[in-house]
């Protein structure tokens, strides 16, 4: 038996004894959160796979990883679907930010931070977005002064979403005011739970919204959390924006979920709505609609499947602009296709399709708009002039 398999035949038998009843299908996934309790059965498949270094599979051991390369990775993930098993930890801590130390982070960050990430020790909140600056993200105006061993943080950073209930969060701000606007940036990781930072909500027209403003207010932040440097923070920034949208495609694999690549069930969903006869849709509107959805989700699948193949570091450049926005305009004509299908049934807030149909045109705008990614396939990707 070659190596890779054994690998698959222990993986396979450790998962069925090791994955709790409660930890399979749909249902509640840890983000690590301190303020959101876990279901007992979700707590204990945390525990157990991140003693196993499996909630962050390719992270070196010394870091709360199990080293894994991509082929193995790929059989765990291959097998966590098997048994229907959910991902044990998700988030912007394993996915955005302990990536980015990992890549950028000095050995000091990485012994620090990532083992506790690993365990899903605390939730992460990400403050990029200001009032002033969204895609124009290097306006951004919030300042850290230097003083003594620590940075002093004051601004408002908005959108911040879950800050509620986060233990942390990782900022971009302005170290160096007078120099150009990309070069006087760091990226820096603040507690909290600390009086200078407060959390203010806003609220949306539903009523429920995870969305924040997080005001700094002489907040403190260790000046050795600066991760990849003092005025380096254009550069770690965007690099942690490419795990984001890596994240969001379905291809970092530095993370925890990516490269769990979703199977469609479109057409059986579609077909409980658009009229039938004999076991066939017979609008053919819909029909040829539904064709094109498929085909072009077969093609988001290979795709995701192909970039991670050929992966040469944890998580694609440029790449994931492509796959990210591919994959968003897809589940987005997914979403306006349901909702044609279901007629008048699919009229007002109460149906799980129109909450989805309205949740997510937020994908086009979240980690960087559809023009903001069109300008970075056409610049970074395809090498257009300007
Ligand atoms: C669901 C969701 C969650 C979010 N969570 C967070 C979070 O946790 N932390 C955080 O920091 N931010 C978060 N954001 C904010 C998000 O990053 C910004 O909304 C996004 O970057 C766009 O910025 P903006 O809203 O200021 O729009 P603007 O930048 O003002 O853009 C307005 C319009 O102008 C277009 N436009 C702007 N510049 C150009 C250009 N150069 N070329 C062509 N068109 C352009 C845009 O595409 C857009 O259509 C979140 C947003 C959403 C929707």
């Amino acid at each position: 038996m070659s190596q890779i398999d054994e690998f698959r035949t222990s993986t396979r038998a450790w998962l069925e004894e090791n994955c709790p009843g409660g930890a399979r299908g749909s249902g509640q996934i840890p983000w690590g959160s301190s303020s959101i309790e876990l279901e007992p059965d979700v707590r204990l498949w945390l525990q157990r796979m991140s003693e196993r270094g499996w909630t962050v599979p390719t992270w070196p051991r010394e870091y709360g990883g199990a080293a894994l390369s991509r082929d193995e990775y790929t059989v765990l993930i291959d097998e966590l679907k098997r048994i229907n098993a959910r991902t044990p930890l998700t988030g912007r801590g394993v996915n955005y930010i302990g990536p980015t130390i990992l890549e950028l982070g000095s050995d000091d960050q990485k012994t620090r931070w990532l083992p506790g990430i690993a365990r899903g020790e605390g939730g992460w909140a990400m403050g990029y977005s200001e009032p002033g600056a969204g895609s124009d993200l290097a306006s951004l105006s919030c300042r850290a002064e230097l003083q003594g061993d620590h940075y002093l943080l004051n601004g408002r950073k908005t959108w911040t979403s879950d800050a509620m209930d986060c233990d942390y969060i990782f900022v971009l701000v302005r170290t160096s005011p007078d120099k150009p606007k990309h070069e006087g940036i760091s990226l820096v990781l603040v507690d909290m739970s600390q009086a200078g930072v407060q959390v203010r909500p806003i609220r949306l027209l539903s009523g429920a919204s995870p969305f924040n403003e997080t005001l700094f207010e002489d907040a403190l932040a260790r000046a050795d959390d600066v991760i990849g440097g003092v005025d380096n923070g254009w550069t770690v920034g965007k690099r942690l924006l490419q795990f984001e949208r890596s994240t969001h495609a379905g291809i970092n694999i530095s993370g925890s979920q990516g490269g769990r690549v979703v199977e469609s069930h479109m057409p059986e969903t579609i077909k409980r709505y658009a009229p039938m006869s004999a076991g066939r849709i017979t609008d053919p509107v819909i029909r040829a609609r539904l064709i094109r959805f498929e085909q072009n989700g077969h093609a988001q699948r290979l795709t995701q499947k192909r970039v991670i193949e050929e992966l040469e570091a944890r998580a694609p450049g440029y790449a994931s602009s492509a796959v990210k926005l591919s994959g968003a305009l897809h589940t987005q004509e997914g979403d306006e296709m349901l909702l044609a299908a279901m007629g008048t049934g699919g009229i007002g807030s109460e149906t799980e399709a129109t909450r989805a149909w309205l949740r997510q045109k937020a994908l086009t705008i979240a980690g960087g708009t559809k023009e903001v990614q069109l300008n970075i396939i056409a610049k970074r990707v395809l090498g257009l002039p300007d």
